[in-house]
């Protein structure tokens, strides 16, 4: 999977070389050209919406509204299609990289060192990359859990929300999640739910963890852990 702004010979070029693989656009890059179109803050909130919303549903409500205010906008964004930048729409799954952040700040890091000979410019990366890896092989050496640090912290911020829901079981591993006035069916076996971020990001929705809380209240995060291990299953 490839992620880049829209020039033209970035897509040619992955066209050409890889053609099987999915290339989508940077929706921070997309959002800098509805900015030069002098688009209005208002629609491109809505525009940030629709792109990283998980249900179709959500983002047709979204892009309906745009289409109320800017039809402009609406006709300027659909002539590429969203299944290039819209999460919901994605063929593959992007997990959450919706820009090219991670390659910017790259960009940032090797600014200066541009500018220096070709061979010390090599050095300069070479060096660059040996710490990062070394200091990120040491936090990892340093983790005893099964999951890294980010996705506890995920994890963590959906579980309070998790415990305000009602849940009612199906059978062994399927529930019914109620959340307000909205019912999201969780397949723990298939790792689905209908709010589709459990299949898109996978890591377990809020619904999801509701789930799991109701088969075993004491121990939620031995039980994530099993989940991440895919050892959920076998051992209910
Ligand atoms: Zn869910």
């Amino acid at each position: 999977m490839f992620l880049s702004d829209r020039h033209k010979a970035i897509a040619n070029g992955i066209a050409k070389v890889f053609p099987e693989c999915y290339h989508g656009i940077c929706i921070y890059h997309l959002e800098k050209n509805l900015k030069q179109r002098r688009v209005r803050n208002t629609v491109l909130n809505l525009f940030q919406s629709a792109a990283r919303v998980y249900l179709q549903s959500e983002f047709d409500d979204f892009m309906s509204q745009i289409a109320v205010v800017d039809k402009k906008t609406f006709i300027y964004l659909m002539e590429e299609p969203p299944g290039r930048w819209a999460r919901s729409h994605c063929p593959r799954r992007r997990y959450d990289m919706l820009t090219t952040n991670i390659v910017e700040s790259m960009n940032n890091v090797l600014r200066r060192a541009r500018e220096l000979p070709l061979l010390t410019m090599m050095d300069f990366i070479q060096e660059k990359l040996q710490s990062w890896f070394y200091e990120r092989r040491t936090t990892a050496e340093g983790i005893f859990r099964e999951i890294s640090n980010w996705a506890e912290a995920t994890l963590e911020e959906k579980i309070k929300p998790a415990f305000t829901f009602r849940v009612l079981p199906i059978d062994r591993l399927k529930f019914n999640v109620k959340e307000g006035g909205m019912e999201f069916i969780v397949d723990l076996d298939k790792r689905i739910c209908d709010c589709c971020q459990f299949q898109l990001d996978e890591i377990p929705c809020e619904h999801a963890i509701t789930a799991i809380d109701s088969i075993y209240q004491k121990n939620l995060a031995f039980l994530l852990c099993l989940l991440f291990k895919g050892l959920l299953v076998d051992n209910i």
